[in-house]
């Protein structure tokens, strides 16, 4: 028997699809004879100790029923803003409770935020948590407002005239800037912007992407710049069974890029990386290091402070040597390089680093600048904002003013623009729980006040100030013509990159919506 922790699980439904024999399912799908094994699971693993941190069990203190938090009380009714993997998972936790209701809202035609827009197109398996994504969406107290933008379409004060609570998943939108000389000229730009790019994001299509050159150079050494490079020093033909955009494969296609060089400001001890990333890059790519890297590897290894540490170090202790020339594009790891200047007059040349902690320059040579220093929070408006941070200031979901110290009024937030870009999407699960716990908990003391507006005025609302809404409905029409799409080509899907093409697809499928009113009543 396979034993899968309950409490570390994410839900994220890839040990379920993976599993060659069907042997995996949700504890609560399971068969009445399938029951034992549930209680064998969780009795493989002992009791955990008081002071081991794990995410929490995600059983949701229960919501009180509207009656009797107050006799005309209206049952939880919460708006979602944004659809990325922490709206969905707080929507889940909301919808284990009866009656309550999620209204969610996006900007885009198309939900799921970094999960469609930001994985790597190579990592497939990683997208599969939009099945766990899409069941939760066909909830019948679920509904998607999308095409819908919270700040323009709708305010702050709208959604809670229509809601007893608001909760914020809007993600770290923008990009944190490198403030060189430099930076701005043609042939400069960042990994995220080309990730967008890479997922066919409609806001980037028409990125101005040069791999004419050999070179790209990435300045820091998270994940996402594992992601870039792995994805511009891949196989096209291995790209072309993806969902990538199709501007994006057709660039690929033509690409002269035989090197991508990741330049880390700090030692081998301190990438930003992460270990699984790390191993998933060596097996896919060509990855090299420098004759000097691997000194410093060496003398890190010695000193190497964890476990994990020593792990990535033992990793990077076996990868090529740079100075063998390869058969195929491939990843150079720099170390201990901080950038100074990008070089060039009209456009980007390449890079002078000072050597960290070192009176000596270096300089690379590249075609293409992409800075990959981390994602950054954005204002939303009627809402604090603490900028240094670049979060919403809030006490474990709750948004907080930070003038008075007190709770804004059912107001909350969950994921990257609560705790800061880290972690990855399963993180999302016990942040949003978190923040869905406190919501609960202030709606079942009273604290939250009962949405003043009719319950079917939010439709009319919506409608009247954004005609080209789209449902659920409407994204599984989007949702199915991309498939279709890809089909003939052997790829998961061919994505829109156009809103006008998805709002064209969404339309196509549907019924017109006083129809649909009907269809909806005549099916109870
Ligand atoms: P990140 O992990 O925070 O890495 C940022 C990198 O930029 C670090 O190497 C950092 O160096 C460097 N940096 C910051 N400021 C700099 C400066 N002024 N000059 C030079 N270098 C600078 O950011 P990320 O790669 O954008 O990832 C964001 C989050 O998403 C991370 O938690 C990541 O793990 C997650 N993610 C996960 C996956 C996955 O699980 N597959 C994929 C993509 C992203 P220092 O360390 O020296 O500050």
């Amino acid at each position: 028997m396979l034993y899968i922790d309950p409490l570390a699980c994410v839900d994220c439904g890839a040990c379920v699809s993976a599993c060659p024999v069907g042997a995996i399912a949700p504890d609560n799908r399971l068969e009445s004879k399938q029951l034992p094994f549930a209680e064998i699971n969780a009795s493989f693993y002992p009791e955990r100790p008081a002071d081991v941190k794990l995410p929490p069990t995600s059983k949701l203190a229960p919501v009180i029923p509207a009656a009797e938090v107050h006799a005309r009380r209206r049952p939880l009714t919460v708006a979602i803003v944004g659809s990325g993997p922490a709206a969905m998972y707080a929507a889940d936790e909301l919808l284990t409770q009866h009656g309550v209701r999620v209204n969610v809202f996006e900007k885009l035609p198309t939900p799921y935020g970094l999960v469609r827009t930001g994985v790597a197109p190579d990592h497939q398996n990683t997208k599969k948590v939009t099945e766990l994504f899409d069941r939760v969406s066909r909830h019948r107290h679920f509904r998607f407002y999308l095409n819908v933008e919270v700040g323009k379409h709708l305010s702050h004060a709208e959604l809670l005239a229509h809601h007893h609570a608001v909760l914020y998943a809007v993600g770290a939108p923008d990009d944190r800037r490198l403030d060189i000389d430099g930076m701005g000229l043609p042939g400069t730009g960042t990994a995220t912007e080309l990730v967008a790019w890479i997922n066919g994001h409609p806001d980037f299509q028409y990125l101005p992407v040069d791999l004419s050159h050999e070179r790209v150079l990435i300045i820091g050494n998270g994940n996402v710049a594992l992601d870039v490079a792995r994805v511009l020093t891949a196989d096209p033909d291995d790209l072309a069974r993806t969902d990538i955009s199709d501007r994006a494969l057709a660039a690929f296609r033509k690409s002269a890029v035989r090197e991508v060089v990741i330049a880390a400001r700090r030692g081998p001890a301190d990438s930003a990386f992460t270990l699984p990333e790390l191993i998933g890059l060596a097996g896919a790519s060509d990855v090299v290091l420098d004759a000097g890297d691997h000194s410093l590897v060496a003398r890190d290894l010695a000193t190497a402070p964890d476990t994990l540490t020593r792990n990535k170090l033992e990793i990077l202790n076996k990868l090529g040597d740079a100075s063998i020339p390869g058969s195929r594009p491939r990843i150079r790891l720099a170390y201990r390089l901080t950038p100074a200047r990008v070089l060039g007059e009209q456009r980007a040349t390449g890079v002078e680093f000072s050597i960290t902690g070192a009176d000596e320059v270096h300089r690379i040579d590249a075609g293409l600048v992409l800075t990959s220093i981390g994602y950054r929070g954005k204002l939303i408006r009627d809402l604090p904002f603490d900028e240094s941070a670049s979060v919403v200031p809030n006490d474990g979901g709750r948004v907080v003013d930070p003038v008075s110290g007190r709770p804004v009024t059912g107001t909350y937030v969950a994921g990257w623009i609560k705790r800061g870009p880290t972690g990855f999407i399963g993180t999302n699960k016990s942040c949003s729980f978190q923040t869905v716990q406190g919501l609960v908990a202030d709606y079942n003391a009273g604290a939250l006040t009962d949405p003043v507006a009719k319950p079917d005025g939010l439709d009319q609302l919506v409608h009247a100030r954004q005609p080209d809404v789209v449902d659920s409905a409407g994204w599984a029409a989007i949702d199915a013509a991309e498939i279709a799409r890809g089909i003939d080509d052997g790829r998961p899907r061919n994505k829109f990159t156009d809103i006008a093409d998805m709002l064209a697809a969404a339309a196509a499928t549907a019924p017109p919506a006083p129809k649909r009113r009907l269809l909806a009543r005549l099916l109870g």
